[in-house]
């Protein structure tokens, strides 16, 4: 989608520090980390939200959180722990509207939701 931030740090028009791409997923650092570590995990592919995948995509969404937790043990949070957050719409704070996981750690998260 042109005017997505997200799918231009995907395809090179707009930088960012990648951790991670292949042809299906690309990882990079959150401009405003909440922690030590955080990466933003998301689809190639625009895709709006978690409420916009369908079943023909649980092999992504899966890969998603695959890669989300190769890299905790990749930047060494693995062991601490790590969170891993995905906002959908309004209600759930997500602002940016192209699918993405967060990887957050390297400190104690607080144990509340929400
Ligand atoms: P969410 O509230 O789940 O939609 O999270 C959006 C995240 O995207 C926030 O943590 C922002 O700091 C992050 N973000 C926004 N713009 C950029 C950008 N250009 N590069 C990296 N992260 C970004």
């Amino acid at each position: 989608m042109t005017d997505c931030i997200f799918c231009k740090i995907a395809n090179g028009e707009l930088n960012a520090h990648k951790y991670y791409e292949d042809e299906d997923v690309v990882a990079f650092a959150d401009v405003a980390p909440q922690g030590p570590v955080h990466v933003l995990v998301i689809p190639r592919r625009h895709i709006t939200s978690a409420t916009a995948l369908t079943r023909e995509d649980q092999a992504l969404a899966g890969r998603l959180i695959i890669v989300a937790q190769e890299l905790a043990q990749e930047l060494g949070v693995a062991e601490t722990g790590y969170r891993l957050v995905l906002n959908a719409g309004p209600d759930g704070g997500q602002l940016v509207p192209h699918l993405h996981v967060h990887l957050l750690g390297g400190r104690p998260l607080a144990p509340e939701l929400g």
